[in-house]
């Protein structure tokens, strides 16, 4: 749920993503979808987040 624009569900520390919250080390979003890159993922550097946007400076 979001509360004043973080989701203190989803701790995120990409802040070079346009759905961080900005001042805390939250996503913005309600929710994200997490996939891999990967056929066979084994290890956490498998993982994805599939809602990162990159953001616009
Ligand atoms: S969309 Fe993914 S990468 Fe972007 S702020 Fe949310 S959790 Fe982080």
């Amino acid at each position: 749920m979001l509360k004043e624009g973080k989701n203190e569900s989803i701790h995120c520390t990409i802040r070079n993503c346009e759905n961080h919250a900005k001042n805390e080390d939250y996503c913005a979003l309600d929710k994200i979808s997490v996939g891999t890159h990967e056929s066979n993922p084994t290890n956490v550097e498998c993982t994805d987040c599939e809602s990162f946007k990159n953001k616009t400076w």
